[in-house]
């Protein structure tokens, strides 16, 4: 039995799982990593600013770390907000969608 015999809200068998929240989630925690992210390159490139003319090698390493940094920030929020966004899913939103009155509810 995969599916829940039927909505509780209006006893209709056409009902369908969801994972809607997940979708959110992950792009709201990509956003939160890259913010963070970025705002900590604008920092290292504002102490590297100061250097970069007698240092350019330096200079440029700081640039593409702060890169890799943004990259896999955006890859850790993003797996943390698809998480998160299961977890708070399955809790308030529910994991069944009724096709009939168009409402979610929790199946477990
Ligand atoms: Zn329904």
């Amino acid at each position: 039995m995969d599916f829940p015999p039927f909505c509780p809200y209006c006893q209709s068998r056409d009902v369908v799982p969801r994972a809607t929240g997940l979708k959110i989630f992950g792009a709201i925690g990509i956003a939160v990593g890259a913010a963070g992210a970025f705002k900590a390159s604008l920092k290292a490139l504002q102490v590297l600013q100061s250097g970069s003319i007698a240092l350019p090698g330096i200079a440029l390493t700081g640039i593409a770390s702060a890169v890799l940094t943004a990259m896999s920030a955006s890859a850790l929020g993003c797996e943390i907000g698809t998480k998160a966004g299961a977890q708070l899913d399955r809790m308030l939103l529910g994991n069944r969608f009724c096709r009939s009155c168009k409402r979610s509810f929790i199946y477990l």
